[in-house]
């Protein structure tokens, strides 16, 4: 089998864990296996590389335009260059790491970085996506029989600048990989035994789920479950790559994550997802005509800001009220950016209100599509627990809530329980 390996940064976080990793690599070549084995930073690395550019760049520059760097997403700014040029170092290092560790247990093995990689994206410095892998570097290691170990996380723009491909981007690079070389599986390993129904970091009694569907894991991962990057399961399915996240600690099975087939519809909820990133704004008495939300979301549009779920009520007199969210780094910026458009400028009445104490609780699965009442469930377990929704958005497969932070564990739970997740599955497959 050709397999390809992701580990992620607790997985290789000291030197004892990069040995233990390189023990489970050894094994898996010895037993026939060829390997490509594609590493995060050591746990921490790339913050603590962030906040050092942090710490550089706000001494020269205000407060809040030193927020580019926590937001990054300014496409050609130089500090962008920079900072995946730094970055991309924390997983440079594990690479060579695991590399020297695997060659020490007798295992002849070699770490590509950088531009040996092949890996080539499009120009956003530290959000790149990746447009093509040329793998002949990664094959003639494999020909000779070593694992190759890759640097995950970067890529070369067309100039061969060093890109990176956002927070969490190891997973994508190995499925990438995955799809260049034709593997027949890509093992994402990391600290958790698979996907849960929801963080079991948070909820005690949250259990491991077999089998789920590109469409749940993208819902998931883009509504705030950490485990796997939103792209790297975008690119699986697009290509049909089985991907299976697995413990780096034990031979456990995980979670297989596999197109979607007809018994997944029988479950409602497969998985709930809580979101502490997002910040809401109100645009209080906006003018009722054509134009304004044109206004609203152009400045913000403009300015790289994505807003999420957007509430506009029916006016009586007029005057409404658009209430939306938007990630809590990008608040500050929305807030200034809004206050200069001219309706809100030149007219006293209309106000902008910011709330950061906000999360985002989302329930998923694709059962929702043919079973009715889901939603009414979920604001009944809600009003159960007290709990005021302040804004809803759904989908064919979801249904978000906004609460005060506060309640955001609370409401996680209760959403848990009240679509029967802690229970023992059913069926083998938890459907
Ligand atoms: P890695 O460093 O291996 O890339 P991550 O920290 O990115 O690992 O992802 C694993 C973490 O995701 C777990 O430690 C867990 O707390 C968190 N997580 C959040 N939601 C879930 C979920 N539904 N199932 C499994 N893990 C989850
Ligand atoms: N080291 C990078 C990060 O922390 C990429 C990754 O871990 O996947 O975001
Ligand atoms: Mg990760």
């Amino acid at each position: 089998m050709l397999v390809v390996q992701k580990y992620g940064g607790s997985s290789v976080g000291d030197l004892d864990r990069i040995r233990v990793v390189a023990d489970r690599c050894a094994r898996r070549r010895r037993a026939g296996d060829d390997l490509v084995v594609v590493v995060s930073a050591m746990a921490g690395q790339t913050d603590h590389l962030i906040s050092m550019a942090n710490e550089l760049v706000t001494t020269s520059q205000s407060e809040s335009d030193g927020q580019w760097i926590s937001s990054a997403r300014v496409g050609d700014n130089a500090h962008q260059r920079e900072l995946s040029q730094l970055m991309s170092t924390g997983e440079k290092v594990s690479a060579a790491l695991l590399s020297m560790a695997l060659n020490e247990a007798g295992c002849p093995a070699a770490s590509l970085v950088g531009h040996q990689l092949g890996l080539r994206t499009d120009r956003q410095f530290t959000n790149a996506r990746i447009t093509g892998i040329e793998q002949s570097q990664v094959r003639r290691e494999l020909d000779k029989g070593r694992v190759v170990v890759c640097a995950g996380f970067q890529g070369l723009d067309p100039e061969g600048n060093i890109t990176t491909l956002g927070r969490g981007g190891s997973d994508t690079s190995a499925v990438a990989m995955a799809v260049a070389i034709g593997a027949d599986v890509c093992e994402i390993l990391t600290d958790v035994d698979g996907v849960y129904t929801t963080d079991p970091r948070v909820v005690s009694d949250a259990r491991k789920i077999p089998r789920i569907c590109y469409e749940e894991m993208i819902e998931l991962a883009s509504l705030g479950t950490k485990v796997l990057q939103i792209r790297s399961v975008e690119f699986a399915m697009k290509y049909g790559v089985a991907v299976h996240v697995r413990s780096s600690l034990n031979t456990n099975e995980g979670t297989m994550i596999v197109p979607e087939d007809e018994s997944m519809e029988k479950v409602v909820v497969r998985g709930v997802a809580l979101d502490r990133s997002e910040a809401k704004v109100t645009v209080t008495n906006c003018p009722d005509v054509p134009g304004t939300v044109a206004k609203l979301f152009g400045v913000l549009g403009r300015a790289g800001v994505v807003v999420d779920m957007i509430i506009q009520n029916a006016s009586r007199s007029r005057r409404t009220d658009v209430t939306f969210t938007v990630p809590r780094a990008d608040l500050t910026s929305s807030v200034e950016q809004l206050s200069q458009i001219d309706f809100i400028a030149d007219d006293a009445e209309v106000g902008v209100l910011s709330d950061p104490e906000i999360s985002k609780i989302s329930i998923v699965g694709v059962g929702m599509r043919s079973h009715t009442g889901v939603a009414a469930r979920a604001f009944e377990a809600l009003a159960n627990e007290g709990i005021n929704v302040q804004m809803v958005s759904t989908s064919e497969i979801k249904v978000s809530v906004v609460v005060a932070a506060k309640y955001g564990e609370l409401a996680l739970r209760a959403l848990h329980d009240a679509f029967g997740l802690a229970e023992a599955p059913r069926g083998a497959d938890g459907g």
